[in-house]
């Protein structure tokens, strides 16, 4: 089947009692059961829940999986996978991974005794130089936010294949229909489902995929153990965003390259970070291991005056934290998703002041236009 047949087709998506085109949302915590002797498939909500288990199925076979697993949100995701790491593991993570990551792996994980290296993940070099002989995992996500940097993925996971070092990639941003690390040679696919995936601004969850079998058990013991999984009802939600990721994706993605090119053309501003640029610095990497460029970008404006009346001002695109939904959503990484990291750790990585994030959405490019237009005056 083909990405857009996957999507409708792909995992359980009829009900198999009634027939029903979409699952029941399975409203249920217990299971009754029949047997002393042997319990059913499903005996408690949180271990499993066929309204879940649905959309976990869909998610591994989009991305080439075995295994999907679907939590709370997409923090739930990667902060419960990378409890697979114990005491004394160290891991080496991309210097611009999302803010939440950067949280909880410098204010949790590193008093469980799992320590992170951050390093410019757009070098293999400097991620081989950063590797230790305790190094258990290469975090990564690309391209990254805000500055949509790209990583070599598969020079990455066949460099950490010849260490036994495991590779989890945060693929939020380009979503299984533009990029399947796991074909790469990645051992872990994370989603904030939130984002693209879910595509309505309107569910919280997160997911974790894996080809592994043992990585799956591994990640299945977490997610049962620990409990951050996604409800039934969200579940739906997701699911029903998910079948028209493709056609949401398509059209955003043309829409950006429209606005991007514009944005190009303006005097108040300095850069656009995008990778579907020829002259973005991760154009060529990021063409031979991607299908498209996204519908997310960030740009350099001239000064705070521009950049603070074209987030009060803009009217169509929402100033708003978040990404990926029909909405276009404009945003402030030095105070939102970069808010937890330290101020100077911010400007070491050139997270500005005048750094302005689009999440292009459905509305018609030229109004998008225009409304960019009005509000940076
Ligand atoms: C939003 C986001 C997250 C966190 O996901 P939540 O669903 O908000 O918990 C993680 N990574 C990236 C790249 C994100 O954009």
């Amino acid at each position: 089947m083909k990405f857009a047949t996957k999507l409708i087709h792909g995992g359980q998506t009829v009900d198999p009692r009634t027939g029903a085109l979409g699952m029941p949302i399975y409203q249920t915590s217990t299971f009754r059961q029949q047997s002393v002797d042997s319990f059913g498939k499903y005996d408690y909500a949180r271990s499993d829940n066929p309204s879940r288990e649905a959309l976990e199925e869909a998610m591994a076979q989009l991305e080439g999986g075995t295994r999907g697993f679907a939590f709370a949100s997409g923090m739930a995701a990667i902060t419960s996978t990378l409890l697979i790491f114990s005491a004394g593991d160290h891991l080496v993570v991309c210097d611009d991974v999302y803010g939440g990551t950067y949280r909880a792996l410098t204010g949790v994980f590193n008093r469980l005794g799992i320590q992170s290296t951050f390093v410019d993940a757009t070098s293999v070099e400097a991620i081989a130089a950063a590797i230790r002989p305790e190094t258990r995992g290469i975090y990564l996500e690309t391209p990254s936010n805000p500055l949509l940097k790209v990583t070599d993925l598969k020079a990455v996971a066949e460099l950490a294949r010849s260490r036994g070092i495991i590779t989890l990639v945060d693929n939020t941003f380009m979503t299984p229909y533009l990029q399947r690390p796991l074909e790469l040679g990645c051992d872990i696919v994370l989603h904030s489902g939130t984002k693209f995936l879910s595509g309505h601004s309107d569910v919280i969850c997160g997911f974790a995929v894996v080809a592994d079998i043992d990585l799956g058990n591994r990640i299945r013991y977490i997610q049962n153990g620990f409990g951050a999984i996604l409800g039934p009802h969200d579940s739906f939600l997701a699911q029903r965003g998910i079948k028209t990721l493709k056609v949401r994706m398509d059209q955003a993605q043309g829409s950006t390259q429209k606005i991007v090119q514009w944005l190009g053309e303006q005097k108040q501003v300095r850069a656009v970070h995008y990778p579907g640029l020829a002259g973005h610095p991760g154009h060529g990497v990021h063409g031979s291991q991607a299908d498209g460029p996204g519908a997310v970008f960030s740009f350099e404006l001239d000064s705070f005056q521009t950049t603070k009346r074209l987030l009060e001002g803009s009217r169509l695109s929402a100033f708003a934290v978040s990404l990926g939904g029909v909405e276009s959503i404009i945003s402030y990484p030095a105070r939102m998703s970069h808010a937890a990291v330290p101020p100077a750790e911010r400007a070491r990585k050139g997270i500005t002041d005048t750094l302005v994030r689009l999440s292009v959405g459905l509305e018609d490019p030229d109004d998008l236009i225009a409304d960019l237009a009005r509000a940076m005056g």
